[in-house]
């Protein structure tokens, strides 16, 4: 994937501060941080969507996060929580699949919509889920 921005940056082709890498991912500062410190996790293997990924690196990526990058957070920047947001398809810029991990703080500026318009009947959209 050589037009992809992310395979660019763990070849080492584009720029990126790294805060942590290994064999499997990669961890980097977001260019356009919503938050102070706010990081990109990606595969290093190109993979587009949530649907490619494997139950192994994400659990090695949720590993990451809990035992290396959360304490790191708050440690450094004394955060007072963390969100952890991915995009797929529609809202997904980089077609190359990350994990958002913002920092949250208080009285930051993130902020996530409710459109009450938006809402179906919750049976109509759950019950077929529920065994
Ligand atoms: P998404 O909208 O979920 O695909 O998010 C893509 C994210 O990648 C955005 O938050 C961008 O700020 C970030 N981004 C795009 N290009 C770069 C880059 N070269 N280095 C670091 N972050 C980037
Ligand atoms: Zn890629």
């Amino acid at each position: 994937m050589n037009d992809c921005i992310f395979c660019k940056i763990i070849q080492g082709e584009m720029p990126s501060y790294t805060v942590y890498e290994d064999d499997d991912l990669k961890v980097f500062m977001n260019i356009n941080p919503s938050t102070n410190g706010h990081l990109l996790l990606i595969p290093k293997k190109h993979l587009t969507t949530l649907l490619d990924v494997d139950k192994e690196w994400m659990g090695h990526a949720l590993e990451v996060i809990q035992t290396k990058l959360y304490p790191l957070l708050k440690e450094k920047l004394h955060c007072d929580g963390l969100t952890l947001s991915q995009n797929n398809f529609y809202g997904q810029e980089v077609k190359h699949f990350h994990i958002h991990l913002t920092p949250r703080y208080e009285h930051d500026l993130v902020d996530y919509q409710y459109n009450e318009e938006m809402l179906n009947e919750v049976e109509t959209v759950f019950h077929t889920l529920v065994e």
